[in-house]
């Protein structure tokens, strides 16, 4: 074999250092792709991500950043470049919610999330799709969230920050399409993660109600859509919304 065809892709995963995106991580290295793991404080824990890696018989490295921040975006970018050479898959998973009813939502918890959610991703993209469009291939995918389609009480901030991503996705699909490369976002329903632990349990009961299947997802139940949007089989699939939510939106 060349040293082209044995050349392993590289994956860069935001905010990998647990939940979704640790479950996307693990998955992407069991496909045989190596994985930056992003961090922003959760230092351990990105470290542990890569070390499970390894121990699975996969390659990571970790790396620290906070996606709201445009110069580091450019620098992690830069960096990564420089050490492997490419960056054939980009995986926007770093979110945060600040939740709270639009009538006592502070300036700043607006703020927050929309810099952290829609500017990481705007941020992550507009880097790498410049290396990508040097390679004249690529895939982007975005975790968004069923509710920026649909709406949530309480997360006005968190819902405006997930439909600026499906926007920002299709926008992106149409831009850079004529250049192999796809892009395409994942909204999950609820999930069993750090982020849906601390809902109120009433709520928690209420939503799950609202599941046709029933019950919250898994980490892994999004990683493989993940997956599969980042693999050739999805090479004619871009500027798509997938749902992973037990049929919550339909
Ligand atoms: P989580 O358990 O709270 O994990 C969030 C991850 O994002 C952590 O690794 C965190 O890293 C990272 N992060 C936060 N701010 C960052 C920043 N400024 N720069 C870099 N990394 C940052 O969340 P999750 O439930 O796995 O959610 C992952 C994604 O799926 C988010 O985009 C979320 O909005 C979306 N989503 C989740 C659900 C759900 O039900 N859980 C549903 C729909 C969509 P540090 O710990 O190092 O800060």
């Amino acid at each position: 074999m060349t040293e082209q065809q044995t050349k392993k892709q590289i994956a860069v995963v935001t905010g990998a250092s647990r939940g979704i995106g640790r479950a996307i991580a693990l998955e992407l290295a069991a496909k045989g792709i190596f994985v930056i793991v992003n961090y922003n404080g959760s230092a351990e824990r990105a470290e542990e991500v890569r070390k499970e890696i390894q121990e699975n018989g996969g390659e990571a490295a970790v790396l620290q950043w906070n996606v709201a921040d445009h110069q580091a975006c450019d620098q992690a970018v830069r960096s990564i470049v420089k050490e492997y050479g490419a960056i054939d898959i980009l995986v926007n998973n770093a979110g945060i919610t600040k939740d709270g009813l639009l009538m006592g939502m502070s300036e700043e918890a607006f703020d927050r999330v929309i810099d952290v959610n829609l500017k990481g991703c705007f941020n992550m993209m507009r880097f790498v799709s410049r290396q990508m469009l040097r390679q004249k291939k690529g895939r982007i995918v975005s975790l968004a969230s069923v509710v920026g389609i649909a709406g949530n009480a309480g997360q006005a901030n968190y819902a405006a920050s997930k439909a600026g991503v499906i926007g920002l996705t299709k926008t992106a699909a149409r831009e850079l399409a004529s250049r192999g490369i796809t892009v395409n976002a994942v909204a999950p329903g609820f999930i069993e993660t750090e982020m849906t632990a601390v809902l109120p349990e009433a709520v928690k009961e209420a939503s799950a109600a609202q599941i046709p299947l029933g019950h919250f997802g898994k980490p892994e139940d999004v990683a493989r859509t993940v997956a599969f949007l980042v693999s050739e089989d999805a090479a004619y699939i871009t500027g798509q919304v997938i749902q992973v939510d037990g049929g919550m939106v339909i």
